[in-house]
């Protein structure tokens, strides 16, 4: 093992978004940066390559006002963002997308909702199937890695992270591999931003579901929680680790690429009537496909779902949102399984005729008001719809998982706290492998994108001021948002 690398002031963990932005601000003020990728190429994978490229908070618009922001922020997450982490995305939102622009991310508006105010250009939710090359998050990732080198900052492809060096109290650099050797890079400071811990069927089982070879992989697998279990060994707390944003998908995009990302069923499975392998509704699917996609991985067997509906179901809500069901599912190849009565309907999907039969009636009557739903559905944003006249259809599900919400704990400069909510000295994290955001247990979706941008590029400056005043400590975040 050789020990390399001193002079430098930051060591980034992972190429992304959030890696990115810590590293370009770091780097524009004046600090000596590295950023470790462990995937190889120009067009190494990652989320932010695959992404659908619109910048919101909670699906609004990011340059909204702040008190907006929060109150959006604090709504999805049922009341348990940590208030200091919402005000200070709220707060640095507009910033850090204007930001992204002057180093050449370009944004434009891609529809009337504060979904679609600022979508990467060139869009990139404009097809089913997986389409980045040379849109959306590719392109920015190529802009960003232009910009890195333009300004100094290294960039070691072929190169993971595999543990925190500690010097007296201190994050001081990290064991790195690459080329099939180890060895140790020294820094004045460490940001982790390697993009969550989807991809690590270990943790996925542990805190997301009882069966991960049974949910979709809705990303690029490369977010393994390399980080997440590199700064738990330096006595990091973690916060949120229950849940992940992703979205229900066809089943066959499990084995089938024109399946995933896109089309997405969510506004299916709010209206229509949701069950499992045992022909029960399971959850409260007012409250969103996010939620939805968790409770289906939560069960026994995630793959077993299906929503049931009629024609009237597939005309309505199956057309809403972004590359809906209706018609991109068959569009891709994919089929409505569908039949003249449900008894027939159960047959084709292999569940108990009788039992359908009655969980319908007990779903139409809920709908009509006649007796409370049960599981309840709690939020009036999504009308169910009875399920009455044929023909009915049902579609196979599964549930995509695009990254996991919960993770590091940081405070609103960056910085990774430790179990005492104290800052570690020397470590700060950003991105998709942070949690607290988005809530402890009800996490809500506050956007990734948005996330990883903006606290990459608070990272970044938390680390120069770390790195300028030679502090060996911490910063004080009241500074954050100025
Ligand atoms: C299909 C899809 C569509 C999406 N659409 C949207 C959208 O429209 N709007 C939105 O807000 N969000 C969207 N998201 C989510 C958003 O793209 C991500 O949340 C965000 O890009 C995450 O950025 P990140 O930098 O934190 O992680 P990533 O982009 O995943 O980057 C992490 C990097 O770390 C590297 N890495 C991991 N471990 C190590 C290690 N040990 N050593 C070195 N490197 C390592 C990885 O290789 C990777 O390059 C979407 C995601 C997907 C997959």
């Amino acid at each position: 093992m050789s020990r390399s690398g001193s002079g430098l002031d930051l060591i980034v963990i992972g190429g992304g978004l959030a890696g990115m932005a810590t590293a370009i601000r770091a780097a524009e003020l004046g600090l000596v940066v590295r950023v470790l990728e462990k995937g190889e190429g120009d067009h190494y994978l990652c989320n932010s390559r695959y992404t659908g490229g619109l910048f919101h908070i909670g699906m609004d618009d990011m340059r909204s006002s702040p008190d907006e922001l929060v109150a959006r922020l604090t709504r999805v997450t049922h009341g348990e963002t940590r208030p200091d982490l919402a005000r200070t995305l709220a707060s640095n939102a507009a910033r850090a997308i204007g930001w992204l622009g002057t180093h050449g991310v370009g944004l434009i508006r891609v529809g009337p909702d504060g979904l679609r105010q600022n979508s990467l250009a060139p869009p990139g939710v404009r097809s089913t199937g997986l389409n980045w090359r040379w849109r959306a998050g590719d392109v920015m990732l190529r802009t960003l890695n232009a910009r890195l080198r333009a300004l100094g900052g290294a960039f070691d492809q072929g190169t993971t992270a595999l543990a925190l060096e500690v010097e007296h109290g201190r994050v001081r650099g990290v064991k790195v591999e690459r080329n099939h050797q180890t060895e140790v890079l020294r820094a004045s400071a460490v940001a982790i931003c390697d993009g969550g811990y989807q991809a690590n069927p270990d943790l996925m089982r542990r805190h997301i579901t009882p069966a991960p070879d049974r949910v979709l992989m809705r990303n690029a697998e490369t977010g393994c929680g390399n980080g997440l279990v590199m700064a738990e060994a330096v006595g990091a707390k973690l916060c949120g680790m229950g849940s992940f944003y992703g979205h229900i998908q066809y089943r066959e995009a499990m084995t089938d690429g024109r399946f995933w990302p896109y089309p997405v069923l969510d506004s299916l499975c709010v209206s229509g009537l949701l069950v499992d392998g045992n022909g029960r509704r399971f959850c409260d699917e007012s409250l969103g496909g996010v939620h939805i996609a968790n409770a289906m991985a939560r069960l026994e067997d995630p793959l077993a779902c299906h929503v049931i509906l009629d024609e009237a179901i597939w005309q309505g809500p199956g057309r809403d949102w972004l590359l809906p069901a209706n018609p991109y599912l068959e569009k891709a190849g994919g089929r409505l399984v569908s039949a003249s009565t449900l008894e027939e309907l159960a047959g084709k999907i292999g569940l108990d005729p009788a039992k359908l039969n009655s969980e319908v009636e007990a779903w139409n009557g809920a709908v009509r008001g006649r007796h409370p739903f049960s599981p309840d559905r709690t939020n009036p944003a999504y009308a169910p719809h009875a399920v009455k006249q044929a023909p009915f259809h049902a579609v196979p599900l599964c549930a995509g998982v695009t990254y996991t919400m919960g993770g590091i704990l940081t405070d609103a400069a960056g910085q990774v706290l430790d179990r005492d909510e104290l800052p570690i000295p020397g470590l700060l994290a950003a991105g998709a492998c942070t949690g607290g955001l988005e809530g402890f247990s009800r996490n809500g979706y506050s956007g990734g994108l948005s996330k990883s941008a903006t606290f990459g590029m608070i990272a970044g400056e938390t680390a120069a001021a770390l790195v300028r005043a030679n502090l060996t400590s911490t910063v004080h975040t009241a500074r954050i948002g100025a």
